[in-house]
């Protein structure tokens, strides 16, 4: 009687600020949701899995999906490539599942340019800003976490600050909190827009 189409859950924060913990957390908790594996140039951290947190590519394989444009999106973030490769979307939208894509702000702005030139896009496409509670509590995350040296960190900061001013190109924006509570507000955000009537198809006639 319904029939449903996938989400396309974009989800922005800088660096540190918990939307990594906040995309596990809810993939393990909502099987629909399926967490798109982006291709990056950066180098592997020591706990990361090769195709499993991403795709690690050389520059001169990821220029190569550029030009043959295998990419939804991509830019350059912190001095390395990252992309979100066209067929993984696509497959998770036709198959009915959400896909959530944990980019970057300039990645956002390219997803939501492309979906307003493409109604299908446009129609799944929900957007959300993780916004950190402030600047000294995405430093001590960031050292806490022991991946980055003081220059990475540093420029990660100066970064962050740049992202944090563009939370008004977001659908929704998440004050961070807790991590339950950041589970508990995007859980709350992905019901509401799955009932959307605009979304749903019910053969009524
Ligand atoms: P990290 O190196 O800490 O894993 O990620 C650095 C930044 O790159 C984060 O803001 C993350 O969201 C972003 N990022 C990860 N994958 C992609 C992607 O496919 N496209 C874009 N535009 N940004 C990405």
């Amino acid at each position: 009687m319904k029939s449903k189409e996938g989400l396309l859950v974009v989800l922005s924060s800088p660096s540190g600020g918990g939307k990594t913990t906040l995309c596990n957390r809810l993939t393990e908790a909502d099987t629909n949701v399926v967490r798109s594996i982006s291709c990056t140039t950066r180098p592997p951290r020591s706990a990361e899995v090769k195709d499993r947190d991403y795709h690690f590519l050389t520059p001169d394989d990821f220029e190569k999906r550029v030009a043959r444009g295998e990419f939804l999106e991509h830019a350059q973030v912190h001095g390395h490539y990252y992309g979100t490769l066209r067929k993984t979307v696509e497959d998770l939208l036709a198959a009915g599942r959400d896909a959530l894509l944990n980019i970057d702000v300039q990645g956002a702005a390219t997803v939501c340019k492309l979906a307003k030139a493409d109604p299908r896009l446009c129609r799944a496409l929900v957007s959300v800003f993780l916004m950190p509670s402030s600047l000294q509590m995405l430093e001590q995350r960031l050292r806490r976490r022991g991946t980055d040296d003081e220059a990475t960190i540093v420029r990660r900061l100066a970064e962050a600050r740049n992202e944090m001013a563009r939370w008004r190109e977001y659908d929704y924006v998440i004050e961070s909190g807790s991590m339950e509570e950041d589970y508990q507000r995007m859980q709350a955000i992905l019901d509401a827009e799955r009932n959307r009537s605009g979304r749903l198809n019910f053969e009524t006639e």
